[in-house]
């Protein structure tokens, strides 16, 4: 099975992207758990944190730090952020900002 978050990253499948640059992006959950649920991803596949670069990995939680203030600013209720990473196909295997609780 092709993975979804590549072919997101290779514009074969439609995303609402509110961030990319030459190492993330970032879209609009198609399933979202709430208002302003964005997937904060590598563009890249790694398919474990431990073959992720320390330098993106930084990177992404930058990004995520960033689209969390924007979520606040924006006109989203917004009372918090939650911010999840699962590593490994038990935990979900993907990366993601879960906002506005
Ligand atoms: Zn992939």
């Amino acid at each position: 099975m092709p993975c979804p978050f590549c072919a997101i990253a290779e514009r074969q499948v439609e995303a609402s992207f509110v961030y990319e640059d030459e190492n993330v992006l970032a879209f609009m959950d198609i399933h979202p758990v709430n208002a302003g649920h964005i997937l904060v991803i590598p563009r890249h596949h790694f398919a474990s944190l431990s073959e992720l670069p320390e330098a993106i990995g930084a990177h992404l939680f930058i990004v995520a730090q960033r689209l969390a203030e924007a979520i606040r600013r924006s006109g989203v209720h917004c009372e918090a952020i939650l911010l999840t990473l699962a590593d490994g196909a038990a935990a979900g295997q993907k990366y993601r900002i879960a906002t506005c609780t």
